[in-house]
């Protein structure tokens, strides 16, 4: 069982403590969501995860299914972000196709597992020859998502994977990481600021404030009954986390 276990990290960029002392284990099958208000941590939290940033100090182990750390290299496919703005993260000269053939091939796979891939997101086989403006937003995120596969990825970081998409298909990118998680046991950080979506899709929550995780626990109590004033707080100004997923709304 690949676990990714985070350790007393921290981050300080000049004086500013961004990440204090924080720990958690992701685990398959499991989405832990990493909640808070713009400049709480959280991304830097991923950014260190994803080996993009340096911690100051802590440790962040990946080991894998014979209990041993995962060597360096291996670390890079196992574990895959999953960045806000689909567009960004996609090169606008490139095909689906070019997208999802580098992994695969720089990993020992086959580029013959395109449609496959496509598959696994939903998308149609034919999308593979499409450039990334001839895709809608939640269709490039889909991409996104496929590509972050390719390399056989045991990890997902995925940072408000939603939030720079239309309301109205939010909901569909947001089931489909579930699915994957679910069918293909994934490990899963969920970051987002939106507690409704946060209670829905995982399972634990960590509420950080200010670099430091205030409260933790299983999603639907923290969510409902938060004890921490700093939880409390953002739960009474979060709109009804109920109300946008009863008679299939949308979040
Ligand atoms: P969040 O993802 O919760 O919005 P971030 O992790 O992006 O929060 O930022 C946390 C804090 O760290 C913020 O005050 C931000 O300005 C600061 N910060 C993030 N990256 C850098 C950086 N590269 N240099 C200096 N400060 C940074």
């Amino acid at each position: 069982m690949t676990t990714l276990e985070v350790r007393d990290l921290s981050k300080t960029f000049h004086k500013l403590r961004a990440v204090d002392d924080v720990s958690f284990t992701l685990t398959p099958g499991r989405t832990v969501a990493l909640v808070g208000e713009s400049g709480s941590g959280k991304s830097t939290v991923a950014r260190m995860i994803a080996r993009l940033v340096r911690p100051t100090s802590g440790e962040i182990l990946l080991t894998g299914s014979d209990g041993e750390p995962v060597p360096r290299k291996a670390y890079r496919d196992h574990v895959q972000m999953i960045f806000q703005d689909p567009f960004a993260s996609l090169n606008p000269f490139h095909t689906v196709e070019h997208h999802l053939v580098r992994p695969l091939r720089l990993h020992g796979r086959s580029g013959t597992e395109v449609p496959h891939l496509l598959e696994r997101v939903s998308l149609p086989p034919d999308f593979a020859h499409r450039r990334p403006h001839e895709l809608s937003g939640g269709q490039r995120q889909r991409v996104a998502i496929a590509r972050a596969l390719a390399p056989g990825a045991k990890v997902i970081i995925a940072d408000e994977p939603v939030s720079m998409l239309d309301v109205s298909i939010r909901l569909g990118v947001l089931k489909l990481i579930a699915r994957l998680q679910r069918e293909e046991n994934l490990a899963v950080l969920y970051i987002t600021h939106d507690l409704a979506t946060a209670r829905h899709f995982s399972d634990e929550v960590l509420v950080m404030h200010r670099g430091r995780i205030v409260e933790r626990g299983p999603s639907d109590e923290v969510l409902t009954r938060p004890e921490a004033p700093y939880t409390q707080q953002l739960a009474a100004a979060a709109p009804d986390p109920d109300a946008r997923f009863r008679q299939g709304g949308q979040p």
